[in-house]
């Protein structure tokens, strides 16, 4: 095949964390700093993580005390 269109060997898209250009080799990151970063997120409990315990929510809760005189 020829190389018809392929003027454009650089990498789409940007790095998630900081926004620069993404490196292929660290894709979709900039950097291993970066991709490091992102998995920090992970373990510091930057993305949430679901367990059993669920918060209880008022969703009986009348809306009663709406008109507040
Ligand atoms: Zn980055």
């Amino acid at each position: 095949m020829r190389q018809a269109n392929d003027n454009d060997p650089k990498p789409k898209g940007k790095c998630p964390i900081c926004g620069r250009p993404m490196v292929v080799q660290y894709r979709p990151f900039c950097s291993p700093r970066c991709k490091d970063v992102d998995l920090g997120r992970w373990l510091t409990g930057g993305y949430v993580i679901q367990t059993d315990e669920e918060p209880e929510q008022d969703e009986f809760s009348p809306s009663r005390e709406k008109d507040e005189t």
